[in-house]
């Protein structure tokens, strides 16, 4: 694969040259657990292939609630060596992607008999920010009811008794799983998505992997020398497919998240607050929107690849927001968009899924295939470290992990302190080009440096709108092949502003055709997939 082309376009000799090779590992999935690994492993001179059977992220890893914390709600389970491990990880994650990893304060309101007492959250807030190592000026404050009314005036005031204020980390989980994988090409990665793994087999000690790819409808067979399994809820399936199961591992738990106009919900800070049954949920302001979330209810269907949301989760979420805020009352119609997750935790019987660990855990098969399952977004760096820890020794190697070091594609010149600079510098460069763009800080966090190409584009006259330009972008350089994939995980535009799809497809469509050689007859199909997919998300099953 050409290093600067991470596209359709050469595709097919490029995956017929990968059938010649032996690989040294096989990564089967493509969301941020396989994405860690591949980084992890190429970086440390290890030939790896990544197989993902649908678009990178388009399981779990793009239907989080999409935060880079600590875990507050582990430390109430004094999970504490969770909260100390991924807390660490949140400083690293933003050093290494500081455009992608955005900073908030947390207002986490205090009701007379809500989940926490005052006394109880200082302590606890005093304890998290130690643990995760939080430093001094940006650690938790306590507010009296007054100061929480001043700072989040939608709060319901009856029976409020103040809030803590505290630091986690937004991100926008597939666009990080995407940067990673951009990140690994760099170190000589092979990722593919649309290839879905049918069949593994094992002869004198090489993996064979049979798998199928959906857009050419063409087979192919990889072989290497270790296999990684991280499907996050299809884990048991391929350890099936492996043929060596011999209990199932994982119970999967639904979560879903809303979207609303933020003139809705006007909130200026994520809102950490108390369901009407205790549970706590995440309400969080972004593009002009602002999402809620989320369930946490068991999930036994078989088909895992697009779980829905249900009127019951619906009402749950809803309930939960009139419940805690003072705003005109929020109803079925208020919902612009949603997005349904599966959670693989890892089956602890007798157990509600809202009290399983999310601790991650190694299965490995008789046949030495290693699956990594359970975790969160937040440590897949120190999960992809555990694996391949393990694949270097199995190959008797001695690389160690770099990945703490590894700036991730995008934060090219950007750090922790420059941020608002090369914000401004950018609005510089498209105003320069007649392009006021009120969407400044959407395209910094979704590209970061990657933006000067974008304006390029836009320089160079062949584009006059900002979407036509990302487009061209994701189409060449972040192997995008479907209009479903540009509008839901390349920028979130299905989520955030689907007002505008019908519109901006017009736009896109011809670029699509160009570029990827599609005649009219497939393009109505993909913008017919699309829009179904749309209406999806504010369609609720009864059940
Ligand atoms: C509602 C919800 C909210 C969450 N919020 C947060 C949060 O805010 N912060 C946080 O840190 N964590 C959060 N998590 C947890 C986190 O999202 C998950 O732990 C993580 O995304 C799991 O990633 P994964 O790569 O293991 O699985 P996935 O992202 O599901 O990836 C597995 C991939 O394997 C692919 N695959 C399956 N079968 C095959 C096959 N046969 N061949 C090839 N590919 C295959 C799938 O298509 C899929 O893309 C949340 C989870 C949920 C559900």
């Amino acid at each position: 694969m050409n290093k600067n082309s991470f596209n359709f376009l050469d595709r097919i000799d490029s995956l017929n040259k990968n059938q010649t090779k032996l690989f040294d590992l096989i990564v089967i999935g493509g969301g941020i657990t396989g994405a860690g690994i591949l980084l992890d492993a190429s970086s440390r001179g290890l030939n790896t292939l990544l197989l993902e059977k649908k678009d990178f992220a388009s399981g779990t890893s793009g239907r989080s609630t999409k935060l880079i914390h600590g875990g507050l709600r582990y430390l109430k389970e004094l999970e504490f060596s969770l909260v100390r491990k991924v807390g660490k990880e949140r400083a690293i994650v933003f050093k290494n992607a500081p455009h992608l990893i955005v900073p908030q304060k947390l207002l986490l309101p205090i009701y007379k008999n809500g989940t926490f007492k005052k006394w109880q959250l200082s302590i606890a807030l005093s304890i998290y920010d130690w643990l995760a190592g939080v430093k001094k000026n940006e650690r938790k404050k306590i507010f009296n009811s007054k100061k929480t009314i001043s700072k989040e005036t939608t709060l319901n005031k009856e029976g409020l008794i103040g809030a803590g204020f505290y630091s986690e980390y937004r991100t926008d989980d597939a666009r990080l799983t995407l940067e990673i994988i951009k990140t690994a090409i760099n170190y000589n990665a092979e990722p593919y998505n649309y290839l879905e793994v049918k069949s593994i087999k094992k002869l004198n000690d090489i993996f064979y992997v049979e798998a199928y790819d959906s857009v050419n409808k063409l087979s192919f067979k990889f072989k290497s020398k270790q296999l990684v399994n991280a499907t996050g809820p299809w884990t048991d399936d391929i350890r099936k497919t492996n043929n060596t199961i011999s209990k199932e591992k994982i119970c999967l738990s639904k979560g879903v998240h809303l979207v609303m106009k933020h003139e809705n919900l006007p909130i200026k800070n994520p809102v950490y607050f108390d369901a009407p049954d205790k549970r706590m949920c995440f309400a969080i302001p972004r593009n002009k929107c602002t999402y809620v979330g989320t369930t946490d209810t068991l999930f036994e269907e078989i088909e895992k690849t697009e779980p829905t949301a249900n009127i019951k989760d619906i009402t749950y979420i809803l309930d939960a927001i009139n419940n805690c805020f003072d705003v005109p009352k929020l109803k079925l119609n208020n919902v612009i968009s949603s997005w349904t997750g599966l959670r693989p935790l890892i089956l602890e019987e007798g157990k509600k899924t809202s009290e399983i660990s999310r601790k991650d855990e190694l299965i490995i098969a008789q046949n030495n295939m290693i699956s990594i399952a359970g975790g969160k977004l937040t440590g897949y760096r120190l999960m992809a470290k555990k694996v391949v820890d393990l694949i270097v020794k199995n190959l008797n190697q001695s690389e160690k992990c770099f990945t703490s070091e590894i700036k991730i594609s995008g934060s090219e010149n950007i750090n922790q302190t420059n941020v608002n600079e090369v914000k401004t510098s950018f609005k510089e460069k498209l105003s320069e080009i007649e392009i006021q763009s009120n969407d400044l800080d959407y395209l910094f966090h979704n590209y970061g440096s990657q933006l000067t190409k974008i304006i390029a584009l836009l320089k160079s006259n062949r584009y006059k709108s900002i979407v036509q330009a990302e487009a061209h972008f994701c189409i060449m350089e972040e192997n995008l092949y479907y209009p479903l994939d540009f509008f839901l995980r390349r920028t979130s535009k299905l989520y955030y502003s689907p007002e505008k799809i019908e519109e901006e497809i017009i736009l896109v469509s011809p670029i699509f055709s160009k570029l990827l050689n599609l005649n009219s007859a497939e393009i109505k199909l993909l913008i017919n997939q699309l829009l179904a997919y749309k209406k999806r998300l504010t369609n609720f099953t009864d059940d």
